[in-house]
């Protein structure tokens, strides 16, 4: 029976040398449940690297052994590998041109032939595994050159390929010297998904400039077989983060911190330390609030958590000290004795108290510069039992698209987003239950298990019309 690969840079777990030996922690991500659905059922699997080097022999024999146990595949990389085609390439070359921070990007000969040499690496990985007939699902940025190299290989391959990340548009995609080689790579698959219609229509523009195939209703034809592109906006795991929500322990840490805070307001703002989440301009925003609204002070607090992320690398490490002096400058201008308008963390959460926040917040801040989708403003939403809060989100994060019912505001704009937050802050139940509601609905049906579920069916329709139309 023909089976479903899927890849990604990561694999669904982590893999730990332990002193009784070696460890295993399933990730509890949205994403790893969603696919769950497909790599923990019949002959399926998932390939992608598990987090840890791996030199010797036995050593990643025993590893490749636990882990076909589980249905994944590990592909070893090397430090150096990591070094260059991960944090590298993707992440010093590709994310910043992919969010808009071209600025920030490195155009490094070695990275780009590590880049290569890595996604050759995953091919051989695939080639080992796939047979004829099977299905192969591509996952993200790391991997934009694996669906040509697939096809290559096997010419008749049924190859979806998603990207979590933004597409930009062509003007900013043309600056990276190997945008010829990114987009036929990509082109490789029969069925490219993105997020947002706009990074869709983004990547058919960038194509039809740089490559010169045209489309139609977002099918290209190359001559010999039909892509389709289209947008699949991703959803979470819904039922997740309202059971959490619902339950018995949760309730009692939420009167816990409800009577600790007396009558206060709750901001809430949770990201990666990353330049595409607007972090400083969030901070300055809410010291704006305190500045021109002395009403507020004393009314509201915001609960920042900052999740560390690539802190070696320059412009995290400059990001994280503006974020410390931002926080250091409000707080120490504002703070009176018995309050403190931000409460920061620079660490992660687990999931209950992630979610226990979720519950307790009056308002969620979600105002990236640039966000693929955002899973964080979903699963404040979806945390909300008593329908009661207010989201303002960035109209540039994937999720402004679904959530018509957020304040929705431009990052850019102080003005917008201090106005929003007073507009929050005040705003009638009944207003915040209506909008909640709506926004509700959309994220139960379109949940994670829906989103795997339209991509597999697009990827099996573009097939079935290929057939039809050779
Ligand atoms: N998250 C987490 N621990 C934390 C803070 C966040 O596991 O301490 C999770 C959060 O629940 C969400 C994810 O990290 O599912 C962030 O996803 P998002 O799409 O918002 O941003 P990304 O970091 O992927 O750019």
């Amino acid at each position: 029976m023909p089976k479903t690969i899927i890849i990604s840079n990561r694999l669904p777990i982590k893999v730990q040398r332990t002193e009784t030996g070696l460890a295993y922690e399933t990730s509890e991500g949205g994403l790893a449940t969603g696919l769950g659905s497909i790599y923990k059922t019949d002959d399926n699997i998932w390939i992608g690297w598990p987090g840890t080097f791996f030199n010797d022999e036995a050593e990643q024999e025993q590893v490749s052994k636990d882990l076909s146990e589980q249905s994944m595949h590990p592909v070893f990389l090397t430090e150096a590998e990591i070094r260059d085609f991960y944090e590298g390439f993707s992440n010093e070359t590709l994310w910043p041109s992919f969010h808009y921070f071209s600025q920030y990007a490195v155009y490094d000969d070695t990275f780009w032939e590590a880049y290569q040499q890595v996604n050759r690496k995953f091919c051989q990985a695939v080639m080992e595994r796939a047979e004829p007939g099977d299905t192969i699902w591509v996952h993200d940025y790391q991997l934009l050159l694996l669906p040509q190299m697939v096809r290559e290989e096997v010419a008749e391959s049924t190859i979806g390929f998603f990207q979590h990340i933004p597409f930009p548009s062509y003007e900013v995609f043309r600056l990276l010297p190997w945008r010829e080689q990114i987009l036929k790579g990509m082109l490789g698959a029969d069925l490219v998904g993105f997020h947002t219609f706009d990074d869709a229509r983004h990547f058919l523009s960038s194509v039809s400039r740089i490559v010169g195939w045209t489309s139609s209703q977002n099918l290209i034809d190359n001559g010999h077989r039909q892509i389709m592109v289209d947008a699949f906006p991703m959803g979470i795991d819904y039922e997740k983060y309202a059971s959490l929500a619902a339950s018995e322990e949760m309730k009692e840490k939420l009167k816990e911190y409800r009577e600790a805070l007396h009558d206060q307001k709750v901001m809430l703002s949770i990201d990666r330390l990353d330049y595409s989440k607007g972090i400083p301009q969030r901070l300055r925003g809410f010291e704006l609030l305190l500045q021109e609204h002395p009403e507020f002070r004393e009314k509201v607090t915001l609960f920042m958590l900052v999740v560390p992320s690539r802190d070696q690398v320059e412009q995290y490490r400059e990001l994280k000290e503006t974020i410390d002096e931002l926080v250091g400058r409000i707080n120490s201008s504002y703070r009176t004795i018995t309050w403190n308008p931000i409460q920061y963390f620079y660490r992660s959460f687990p999931l209950e108290e992630l979610s226990a926040l979720y519950a307790l917040a009056d308002i969620a801040l979600v105002t990236p510069m640039r966000d693929g989708m955002n899973l964080v403003c979903k699963e404040f939403v979806a945390s909300k039992l008593d329908q009661s809060g207010v989201l303002i989100l960035s109209e540039m994060a994937g999720a402004a698209k679904e959530l018509s019912d957020a304040l929705l505001i431009n990052p850019n704009d102080l003005g917008a987003m201090v106005l929003a937050m007073q507009e929050a802050m005040v705003m009638p139940e009944e207003e915040q239950k209506l909008r909640m509601q709506h926004m509700q609905e959309i994220l139960q049906q379109y949940d994670i298990h829906h989103w795997v579920s339209i991509f597999m069916n697009r990827l099996d329709y573009i097939k079935i019309k290929q057939m039809s139309l050779a």
